[in-house]
């Protein structure tokens, strides 16, 4: 984060911008980083005021998760007073109190650390034991665990008050699975101190229509919550106590912006066709159920994406067949005519879920990620295969299988994928036998040996934000390092190309899925290359159409001609921003 800039009362902020849009109400802050508990030791005088300490903490947390649950249930219209019923137990809950009591007196240290280390006992133990519901519990305690400690520690936030009022998050860093809980009719935007664009927070935000920031270091200390900001999620801007003028401005800039809609919805049923013919197939991406409504309504040819990690996270048990069965079924009823690309589970690296137990790691984005955890779980990976299988007989529905680094991989996961027709055929369920498989091309040794790989598969999806990632050794998510995340390096170029051609030398499409096909200042590039396909957060599809409306892709291939024998990323970035400019300015910038 730049230092900030001060005009009369108003402060700015600025970060890297993830998802556009504007948003202008009182700040809550909220899940701060972990806090850090430090022993100390107590005199014995002191235990008295220690339990006193405890005894406080647990009544307040008690109310706050009273008051949630209150709020919760009033705002979901439901009288069901069973939500947070878990969490309130724990406080309430006589053995581990009395645990902690004991060892106080005994081991004499400060309460939050002996607290800390029970709850932390408690866990370890529940997550062990082969009970779906005592696992379950894990969460709760965990959850609980963090309030009652940030009581003790003096740092609870009152935050949650607000909840049920329109509020933007600042944070240190949204999880994927937190953001995939934001309600949407109270958060307007989130500002995060860490997180980068594409991470896959980033990702859902864009998808959610949540204007977003990253990268704003230190920004939970600089604010408290219900302080009035302006988050600019098209320039990355947080402005604390916006003046009048600001606010003016930002009401010019908002009208403006809605006119370029406005204008975009005209050419919603329209094609995505060049200017000389070639039709780009132009379709969605999906991370979350509640997406499926925005694929047709943005004009998007079914969908080109659909991430599955949202029915495996916040749960302490995967999902099992019938629940992903019917998740599945709606996706290809909803997507038709045109159909929908399943993506299987790629849980891992920034994903990370409760129900799957999966261990920790150093560096989970190099780590037990998606394919590799599926061949080393296949009961949990046929599953899902059974699941998809029975819900092709309701539409056009494709696999696609994430991370595959070869044909080992490949092959590994096709013959899975037959052992699930077997199983359901044993069992006499219906589904397609016929199933047509592709699969991501986003690790460099996939690229390398794309020749092999369009031979036994139906298509090629490029997922440029991990191609990118692992092509220059770039944590994806580590914004200290984003400036090194280069989607038009000569490396990348290349990379696309050659895939694109082993695609078309073994007579297969080839599309692009990463959040590179959504940059309209780089359709030219993608179009020039070769990509039979673009699949797109909904939202952005209109604006993506236009784009490839007003191009040729002639004049795409000769500026990539130009662009491939060129060392310099910047100056390549630049041909294709200039042919955007010249072709659609109104949305290029
Ligand atoms: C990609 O890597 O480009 C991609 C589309 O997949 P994800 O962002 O889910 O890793
Ligand atoms: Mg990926």
């Amino acid at each position: 984060m730049e230092a900030p800039k001060t005009a009369g009362n108003e402060q700015r902020f600025t970060g890297i911008p993830v998802a556009p849009g504007i948003a202008h109400c009182a700040v809550v802050v909220q899940w701060e980083e972990d806090e850090e508990i430090t022993l100390r030791k107590i005199e014995p005088q002191e235990l008295p005021g220690e339990i006193a300490r405890f005894e406080s903490a647990l009544i307040a947390t008690r109310a706050e998760l009273l008051d949630t649950q209150q709020r919760i249930a009033r705002a979901i219209g439901s009288n069901d007073a069973s939500i947070f019923d878990a969490h309130l137990l724990v406080v309430e809950d006589r053995t581990l109190i009395d645990e902690v009591l004991r060892n106080l007196e005994r081991e004499r240290s400060n309460v939050e650390y002996i607290f800390h280390q029970v709850a932390e006992k408690y866990c370890r133990t529940l997550a062990q034991i082969d009970d779906p519901f005592l696992r379950e519990r894990v969460v709760d305690i965990e959850d609980v665990t963090r309030r009652v400690i940030r009581h003790l520690l003096g740092k609870a936030t009152g935050g949650m008050a607000s909840h049920d009022r329109q509020h933007i998050i600042v944070a240190h860093n949204l999880s994927p699975s937190n953001t995939a809980q934001l309600n949407r009719e109270f958060v307007m935007g989130f500002a995060t101190e860490i997180g980068s664009k594409t991470s896959h927070t980033a990702i859902m935000a864009r998808s959610l229509e949540i204007p977003a920031i990253v990268g704003l270091h230190g920004i939970c200390r600089q604010l408290i919550s219900g302080d009035d900001v302006l988050l600019d999620g098209y320039t990355g801007t947080l402005i604390l106590n916006p003046s009048p003028e600001t606010l003016a401005e930002y009401g010019r800039i908002e009208s403006a912006k809605e006119e370029v809609v406005e204008k975009l919805e005209l050419i919603r049923e329209t094609k995505s066709t060049t200017l000389d013919g070639r039709h780009i197939v132009l379709s969605a991406n999906v991370d979350l159920p509640e997406e499926l409504e925005g694929v047709s309504a943005n004009g998007a040819e079914g969908i080109g994406l659909y991430r599955t990690e949202f029915l495996y996270l916040n749960r302490a048990e995967p999902p099992d067949e019938d629940e992903q069965f019917e998740h599945y079924r709606l996706a290809a009823e909803r997507s038709q005519p045109h159909g929908v690309i399943i993506r299987t589970l790629d849980i891992g690296g920034d994903k990370t879920t409760q129900s799957l137990h999966l261990p920790e790691e150093q560096n989970p984005f190099l780590g037990c990620r998606a394919i590799r955890f599926c061949l080393q779980n296949p009961e949990i990976f046929k599953t899902q295969l059974r699941a998809i299988l029975r819900a092709a007989t309701f539409g056009d529905v494709k696999i696609m299988y994430p991370m595959i680094s070869g044909l080992e991989e490949l092959r590994q996961a096709n013959a899975l994928l037959e052992e699930s027709k077997a199983e359901l055929a044993t069992r006499g369920v219906p589904f397609h036998p016929y199933i047509e498989v592709g699969v991501m091309i986003e690790i460099p040794s996939a690229v390398l040996t794309a020749d092999h790989l369009a031979r036994e598969v139906a298509f090629f999806s490029i997922g440029t934000n991990d191609l990118i990632q692992y092509t220059f050794a770039v944590d994806r998510v580590n914004d200290r390092i984003a400036h090194l995340y280069n989607p038009t390096h000569p490396a990348i170029l290349r990379m696309i190309k050659m895939a694109v051609d082993a695609a078309h030398a073994n007579g297969i499409w080839v599309g692009v899925c990463g959040e590179m096909a959504g940059d309209v200042l780089l359709t030219p590039l993608l179009l020039g290359l070769g990509v039979d396909k673009l699949s797109v957060t909904s939202v952005v599809v209109p604006r993506v159409k236009k784009a490839i409306q007003s191009l040729e892709i002639s004049r795409c291939e000769e500026m990539v001609r130009t662009a491939l024998a060129m060392e310099d990323s910047t100056a390549i970035a630049q041909l294709s921003l200039a042919q955007a400019r010249e072709r659609y300015a109104e949305i290029a910038d």
